[in-house]
């Protein structure tokens, strides 16, 4: 009795796997466009910054040529920065070391607005075929940035260039804009329990 109940189960696994290989069989047949991607990670929930490194690695795993701009550098090194610059990525950091504290707008501003010449220029280079913007969000947010020369920026990039956008708070025309969008939501979150943010961990 319970062998042919076991037999059931493994023929119904069976046919549902089927149909599914089937339905992903036929979207990966379907799915041919060949292009750079523009992605946004956002949400209130850890792992933004670390997602967009990551990809940057991969990209460089596969000999691929990337780039990297902050906009806002914490108190804190950034342990992704010390490998991946080795490997020959270069980083632009926004030079005021900008953070959540800071109150100097017009100081603030005038670091974003040249960081944000050097993303232009990496925007528009043939050569990079990965570039990450973390946590660019915030300049459009505080109205650092200009949302519509962010957009003709992102709108003109080569077309096989990738570009990956973290920060919270998304505005909502770079969401349409992006091909690809994860909003990281927050369960938990150590630092609530009074956990301290650890290097190799946190940074
Ligand atoms: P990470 O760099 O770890 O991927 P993130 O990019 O998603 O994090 P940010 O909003 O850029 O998050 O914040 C950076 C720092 O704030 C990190 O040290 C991270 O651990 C911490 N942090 C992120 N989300 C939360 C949260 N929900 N509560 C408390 N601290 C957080
Ligand atoms: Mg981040």
């Amino acid at each position: 009795m319970s062998e042919d109940r076991e037999q059931l189960k493994t023929q119904r696994h069976q046919q549902r796997q089927q149909k599914l290989k089937t339905a992903v069989d036929e979207k990966i047949a379907n799915a041919q466009e060949e292009r750079g991607v523009l992605m946004v990670i956002t949400g209130n929930g850890k792992g933004k910054s670390t997602a967009g490194f990551g990809t940057i690695t991969r990209a460089v795993g596969h000999n691929k040529s990337a780039a990297v701009v902050q906009f806002i550098k914490g108190g804190w090194e950034c342990g992704e920065r010390n490998v991946l610059q080795k490997l020959g990525v270069p980083f632009v950091v926004m030079n005021t070391g900008f953070t959540w504290e800071t109150q100097n707008r017009e100081q603030d501003k005038l670091a974003c607005e040249q960081t944000w010449l050097a993303a232009e220029k990496v925007l528009a280079d043939p050569n990079i075929d990965m570039v990450l913007l973390d946590e660019l969000t915030y300049m459009v947010a505080y109205d650092y940035l200009d949302l519509e020369r962010v957009l003709s920026a992102l709108k003109n990039r080569p077309a096989h260039q990738h570009v990956i956008i973290t920060g919270r708070g998304c505005h909502r025309a770079l969401v349409e804009l992006a091909d690809t969008v994860s909003e990281v939501q927050p369960i938990k979150h150590a630092f609530e329990a009074g956990v301290k943010a650890q290097a190799g961990f946190d940074y």
